[in-house]
């Protein structure tokens, strides 16, 4: 029989997933799926998971159990740390190395702080799992910690720097997490006029979306009563306290670092060329220059012509793309180029309230917007049990306002008298292997 032709993909995240199931019943391919952790995440739902609507297994799903009936798929876990492209070999966790044929590169993108002083030390990420349940524990002990009389209660103040979709989703889900669940539950402490502050560097949030879109998200914000601060940036942040570029100081027990994103680490690994944001530079077709053999999809990877946003659509139809030029390869047909189709944006601000953008020109917000964003992430949710989990929290948290997943993870609560240098316990940026 015939040797299988060796395809390693490195990150089970949308792009890799999208590579390894395109070539996964090929009989002509054998796949290598490594990731550092053993689940894919959903991201667009991570927010509800650091607010206490939805379990982390409820967008964490396993990446053994995805490929279950594709044989032609290895899943490997461990974190690739070492990429030699003249040997055609990747090394994982500095012991196992893996040679290629054709070697796909989607690992994804980690937090950038850009910089700024403080970010790594005294913000939470919100770029990982373990991210959401650090901060979902941090905010309900906040809770506790005041109810109990031992922090001040004016150090529950909550800032989200970074006014995209993360960070918006973010601010309306605390603000309803606090309004409408912990206020009837927590009769010792007056949460109802509790700081949450959005602080945006440019003049509008959501900026990829039509300026009325942003303007409605901004006006839905505040009506719930989250502050934004628009056109001013983070000089740095202090345990406890985010300094804005005018010099204005934010007292905050909780800040949350959602302010944009750098490529994974791996990229510079592979010793090619980068371009902006740390992203490696492809050809038209997906492949490196130079390098046919080796791809790469999704946020970690750099296209000629204008960036492509960084979200979940580009990486899989980039993954569907580079699976169908591995096999033109292996026919010894010429590959093509990769050409985007934009299916159109959403981000949600909370109950009843979300803004969406197709690219004929329709805009919509408000209800409809919210009910087309529900239907979407519902549709777009990896497994069955998952869809309908989600499905009965939705449910369930819309006609109770309640937040099932209100767990306090107590090996994770730090003491209560170093709660303003907590945050920096975990560092900003998701992890590149040991
Ligand atoms: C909080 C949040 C919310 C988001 N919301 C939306 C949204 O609503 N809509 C939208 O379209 N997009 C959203 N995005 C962006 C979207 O998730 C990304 O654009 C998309 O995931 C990119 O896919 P990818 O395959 O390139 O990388 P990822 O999906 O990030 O996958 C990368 C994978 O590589 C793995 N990895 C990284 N380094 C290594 C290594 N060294 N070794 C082994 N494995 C490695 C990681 O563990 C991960 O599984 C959001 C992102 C975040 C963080």
């Amino acid at each position: 029989m015939q040797d299988r032709s060796k395809v390693v993909v490195v990150g089970a995240g949308f792009g890799g997933l999208a590579v390894a199931r395109e070539l996964g019943d090929d009989p002509g391919v054998e796949v290598t799926l490594i990731d550092g952790n053993n689940y894919h995440t959903f991201w667009p739902l991570l927010y509800q998971v650091a607010t206490a609507g939805l379990d982390a297994s409820d967008v964490c799903f396993p990446v053994r159990r995805i490929f279950r009936r594709q044989p032609g798929v290895r899943v490997v876990l461990g974190w690739v740390t070492g990429l030699d492209l003249d040997r055609r070999e990747v090394t994982v966790d500095n012991d196992r190395t893996f040679a290629y044929d054709h070697l796909v590169l989607a690992a994804g993108t980690v937090n950038s702080s850009f910089g700024v002083p403080g970010v790594e030390e005294h913000t939470f990420p919100l770029k990982s799992a373990d991210d959401a349940l650090d901060l979902r524990t941090h905010l309900l002990a906040g809770f506790e910690r005041a109810a109990a009389g031992r922090s001040p209660q004016g150090d529950l103040a909550v800032v989200i720097v970074g006014g995209g979709p993360t960070g918006v989703e973010l601010a309306g889900s605390i603000r309803e997490l606090v309004d409408k669940v912990l206020c009837r539950e927590f009769p010792e402490i007056d949460l109802t006029h509790l700081p949450i502050t959005l602080v945006e560097l440019a003049d509008r949030v959501l900026a990829p979306f039509h300026p009325k879109l942003s303007a409605a998200a901004a006006h839905a914000l505040r009506l719930r009563g989250v502050t934004v601060e628009l056109g001013v940036g983070v000089e740095r942040v202090e345990p406890g306290t985010v300094v804005l570029g005018d010099g204005r100081r934010l007292a905050a027990s909780t800040i949350v670092w959602a302010a944009g994103v750098t490529a994974s680490p791996l990229a510079r690994r592979a010793g090619v060329e980068l371009g902006r944001g740390g992203r490696i530079v492809t050809s038209a077709d997906l492949s490196l220059p130079g390098r046919p053999e080796v791809f790469a999809v999704g946020d970690i990877a750099l296209p000629p012509g204008p960036p492509l946003p960084q979200v979940a659509q580009p990486a899989i139809q980039g993954g569907r793309h580079v699976a169908a030029q591995i096999r033109a390869r292996l026919a010894g047909a010429p590959t093509r180029p990769f050409r985007y189709r934009d299916r159109g944006s959403m981000a949600t601000i909370g109950r009843n309230s979300a803004v969406a953008e197709f690219p004929n020109g329709w805009r919509f917000h408000g209800v409809i917007g919210w009910v087309m964003w529900l239907v979407l992430h519902l549709v777009e949710l990896i497994g069955f049990r998952n869809r309908a989990s989600v499905l009965v929290n939705w449910v369930w948290n819309y006609l109770t306002y309640d937040r099932g997943a209100r767990i306090i993870l107590r090996h994770q609560v730090p003491p209560a008298t170093t709660q303003l240098a907590w945050p920096g316990s975990r560092p900003a940026s998701a992890p590149d292997g040991p």
